[in-house]
């Protein structure tokens, strides 16, 4: 599918008179319309909820956007529970699907009344000791070996560091039990990024059939089990996108033939999204700024990897078109780079772009999960904004950029003051 700015070069123009680049934008009609497609998808379970991955936005405004289309959130640390907490979702619309969890974190969460997702045997006592054993509780299942979906290797669940083997989850749901616990959940987390409407239904597969079985085993009363994340999106213009009604099909297909029958028909499918609910509709915007002819050419951005760190992390694609120029041929091969003094901040390599002038704006696709939030201050460089495109096309900054101030206010503790800050 062809990849198009959400905004053209003039109105680009217009909003950077106000906002100058580098600026991450979201879309928010894209955004409530694909949410919607996903609760459409999933409306055959009764107890379905979308529990929005808070880490691969965390925005308040996003947050109460999801909030606004029937979605809890998913927190995985401290203050990532702070935000769900100020946008007002509390008590079972949080999840809190955490590892290597610190005490006050579990405390914090069942303050909010959130629902605790445990990630290991261990966690049981450690909660116990820091918290305390709350009535409904979850355990993160990890089948171990590799994970194939058509005979192809998904993903390594056997180097994951997540989650219980099956001895500890059959256990653990014991232990639990004779703690108190009256209602549990079941979560697991195989593969991240899937183009393919073949992985939920798969993980559903397994899950449920690991749901029956402890139900025989341990007499556990299992309310709810939790896909997670890991439906992904199509990066490349190219690339066949999942159909969320095929995914939500297939699931509901593995639900009548393994839990109906168990007597198991009541049980609510949760999921934990991050990159399909929110990549596809933010994009990064950024200038050009240098162009370089050596080895090769290259085009230099007034943005980086500290604003998009995933293509340098795991050479991840990303789209980019140059707004104003969308007729034009893909006649040039460049290198589009950031300022980093590291020889991996570049955003695409070898990529055929129309002939890029200094002042075009560069627009990166499909930055809406894991682009800020994955962001640092590597070489001293700053976040940027992230701005709202409203439904009426009007645009709203919803988290303004870094100042140098941001930079040196962790300096308070020393004896050293910086001038013009
Ligand atoms: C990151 C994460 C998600 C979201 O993953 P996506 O690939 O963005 O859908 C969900 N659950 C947990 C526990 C995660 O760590």
């Amino acid at each position: 599918m062809e990849k198009k700015s959400f905004l053209t070069k003039e109105e680009l123009t217009e909003v950077t008179k106000k906002y100058p680049t580098p600026f991450h934008i979201y879309d928010e009609k894209g955004i409530r319309e694909n949410a919607r497609k996903l609760k459409d998808a999933f409306s055959w379970n009764k107890g379905y909820k979308e529990f929005f991955a808070v880490k691969a936005t965390p925005n308040p405004y996003i947050l109460q956007i999801m909030k606004e289309e029937g979605c809890g959130l998913d927190c995985s640390s401290y203050t990532e529970l702070m935000l769900a907490e100020t946008v007002g979702v509390t008590g079972e619309n949080i999840m809190f699907s955490s590892n290597v969890t610190p005490a006050e974190e579990y405390v914090k969460a069942e303050e909010l009344g959130g629902i605790i997702n445990l990630d290991d045997f261990t966690h049981i006592d450690f909660l116990e000791k820091v918290a305390k054993i709350p009535e409904k509780i979850c355990c993160r299942y990890n089948p171990g070996g590799v994970y194939k979906v058509s005979n192809s290797i998904m993903d390594n669940p056997g180097d994951a560091k997540y989650g219980f083997t099956k001895e500890q989850i059959i256990e653990g749901y014991k232990i639990l039990k004779s703690k108190g616990v009256k209602e549990f959940g079941l979560h697991s987390f195989l593969c991240s990024n899937t183009v393919t409407n073949e992985y939920y239904p798969m993980l559903a597969r397994t899950l449920f059939e690991l749901a029956v079985e402890l139900k025989e085993k341990t007499g556990a009363n299992i309310t709810f089990i939790n896909l997670s994340g890991g439906i992904g999106i199509p990066y490349k213009p190219d690339q066949p996108a999942n159909d969320i009604y095929a995914i939500g099909e297939g699931v509901r297909k593995a639900f009548e033939e393994i839990l109906v029958p168990a007597g198991m028909g009541d049980v609510a499918i949760y999921t934990e999204l991050g990159r399909f609910m929110l990549a596809p509709f933010g994009q990064l915007v950024a200038k050009a700024v240098h162009e370089k002819h050596i080895y090769k050419e290259y085009i230099g951005l007034d943005a980086c990897a500290a604003n998009l760190m995933r293509p340098a992390m795991y050479g991840a694609y990303h789209h980019i078109t140059v707004p104003g120029k969308e007729n034009l041929p893909l006649d040039h091969k460049y290198d589009v780079t950031g300022s980093l003094c590291e020889n991996n901040d570049k955003f695409a390599i070898d990529r055929m772009l129309p002939k890029i002038d200094m002042g075009d704006f560069v627009v990166i696709h499909d930055t809406g999960a894991h682009g800020f939030s994955m962001g640092y201050n590597y070489n001293g460089r700053l976040r940027s904004a992230e701005l709202l495109l409203q439904p009426d096309r009007s645009v709203k900054l919803i988290r303004r950029a870094e100042t140098p101030k941001d930079y040196f206010a962790t300096f308070d503790v020393t004896e050293f003051t910086f001038k013009d800050r």
